[in-house]
């Protein structure tokens, strides 16, 4: 696999990416018309007279799918425009009957906003231009073993939010945290389902390079990006292979190129249309779309927190900082286990560690989900509430881990006092053998009292193991120091 590309500068040059994204909206029926958007269906089972473009139909505006686009405009702080307009984008092609697309060109429902995110512990914001509403075209099926190609129109007015970004991304690894971003932002407010594999989020990426602080190189567009993974290999076989053009003495032309994973290769379609070939005119079928003040301020009312603001309450709540909110609220199910977790007595910064640390590699390495957790929100936090009350030691509370995950029914405090893990919180037991070690170890000692502070670590190790494990190490560390001062 190839390398993300994090540095600002690839040999010299400096990358320029802007996406454009197609959401999927989850309606249940079409932007224009009442067939089923159902995915999966026999073919040409879900186009209705309206999709079929048969004459004397006319498309009606889906309110759910105009909703949808509001609640990303509120999510991403973007003005709502009051008034936008529905044109038509001529082209031909099997897959699309009428001829045309209906599209928003000059006025889009959202305008600008933007997307934050970290990359690394970095954050970023990249800003958007637009996101409009649009129907998606149908499918050409190419049957090889007949040699024919059918068409599939079930696809045909689906509804679709593109969303597009100013070129703000400087590598592809931010790029692809950019995407990750946006498809957590959607499927969160549950405006699109996310399924990169069945299409409904899919990215074109605009790559250039440029000399720095040059003017802008001139574009190519890799189309349908459906996977992250895909997106990184894409856009640095793009970056590559443009800096060798131009270091060859070539020009780029601009062009929309589709990427193979087989070959890890980008490869032009065609040399990219202007808008003027696509002959946009508004659409004499359609009002102009009329966002009342009323109705923005509805949606709004009826959303559910959003990750960003989330995170802005863990870290005004829980002291937490921005960088474990916000990977706390990678997803709503992390956010609410997390949140079940602090409701049954768990200290915030311990279950954020326990939560992005131990919890998440475990699931990582069985590749489950948070939801499919063996261990409940609630069990880790009894555990958490056994470290905060010095109980068990952090790394005994990892072995009492390991049995909760492997046995639904056991209990917490029955695993420490089975397995012997209860810390030694005695001082006076403690104060005896620490008087042991240091009678024992004089050599130590006198490394210790000549500054050298490795010294102290064998120390404590000795202690550790005199106690079998049970003493703190913090408080072992505080005697000793006091001891030896
Ligand atoms: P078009 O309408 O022809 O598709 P836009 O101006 O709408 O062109 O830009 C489409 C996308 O390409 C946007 O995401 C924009 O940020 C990006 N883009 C524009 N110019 C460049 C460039 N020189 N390098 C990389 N991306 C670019
Ligand atoms: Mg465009």
């Amino acid at each position: 696999m190839s390398k993300a590309t994090t540095s600002l500068l690839v040999q010299g040059y400096e990358v320029v990416i802007g996406f454009e994204t197609h959401a999927q909206l989850s309606t249940q029926s079409k932007i224009f018309s009442r067939a089923s958007t159902a995915f999966g269906a026999e073919p040409n089972t879900q186009a209705c007279a309206v999709d079929l473009a048969l004459p004397g139909t006319l498309p009606v505006m889906n309110k759910g799918a105009v909703e949808r686009a509001i609640q990303l405009g509120l999510a991403l702080g973007s003005h709502i425009a009051p008034r936008s307009v529905f044109a038509r984008k001529n082209y031909f092609y099997p897959d699309l009957p009428k001829g045309y697309q209906i599209s928003q060109f000059e006025i889009p429902v959202v305008q600008g906003g933007s997307v934050e995110f970290f990359l690394g512990d970095e954050k970023k914001t990249v800003r958007l231009v637009r996101a409009h509403l649009e129907e998606d075209a149908g499918k050409s099926l190419h049957e090889d073993f007949i040699g024919q190609t059918g068409i599939d129109l079930n696809r045909a007015g689906t509804p679709l939010l593109e969303i597009v970004t100013e070129p703000d991304m400087r590598s592809s690894a931010e790029a692809v945290a950019y995407a990750k971003e946006l498809h957590k932002i959607v499927t969160w407010i549950g405006i699109c389902d996310g399924n990169m594999q069945e299409g409904s989020f899919r990215c074109d990426a605009n790559v250039s390079v440029r000399k720095p602080g040059g003017p802008l190189g001139t574009r190519r567009e890799i189309k349908n990006l459906n996977s992250f993974k895909f997106m990184q290999q894409a856009i640095d076989f793009e970056v590559r292979w443009q800096i060798e053009q131009i270091e060859d003495g070539l020009e780029i032309q601009q062009a929309t190129v589709l990427f193979n994973p087989d070959t890890g290769e980008t490869r032009a379609m065609r040399t990219k249309e202007d808008a003027a070939d696509y002959r946009y005119f508004p659409d004499p079928d359609l009002p102009p779309l009329v966002v009342a003040p009323e109705w923005v301020e509805r949606v709004r009312s009826e959303m559910a927190e959003l990750p960003r603001v989330m995170a802005a309450r863990f870290v005004a709540d829980f002291s937490l900082s921005e960088y474990d909110a916000n990977a706390l609220t990678q997803s709503k199910d992390i956010a609410g286990y997390f949140e079940a977790a602090i409701a049954a007595g768990a200290q915030p910064k311990l279950a954020a560690n326990w939560i992005m640390g131990e919890l998440a590699r475990r699931l990582n390495g069985q590749d489950l989900d948070i939801a499919q957790a063996p261990v409940s929100a609630a069990k880790l936090a009894q555990l958490l509430v056994r470290i905060a009350d010095s109980t068990i030691s952090n790394n005994a509370a990892k072995q009492v881990f390991d049995t909760l995950w492997s046995d639904a029914d056991a209990q917490v405090d029955a695993i420490i006092e089975a397995k012997g893990l209860r810390q030694m919180n005695d001082t006076g037991a403690l104060e005896t053998i620490v008087d042991t070690v240091i009678a024992a170890n004089a050599k130590n000692v006198a490394e210790f009292k000549a500054g050298n502070s490795k010294a102290l670590n064998a120390l404590v190790g000795q202690i550790m193991k005199a106690s079998q494990g049970k003493a703190n190490p913090g408080q072992i560390n505080e005697m000793l120091k006091a001891k030896l001062a």
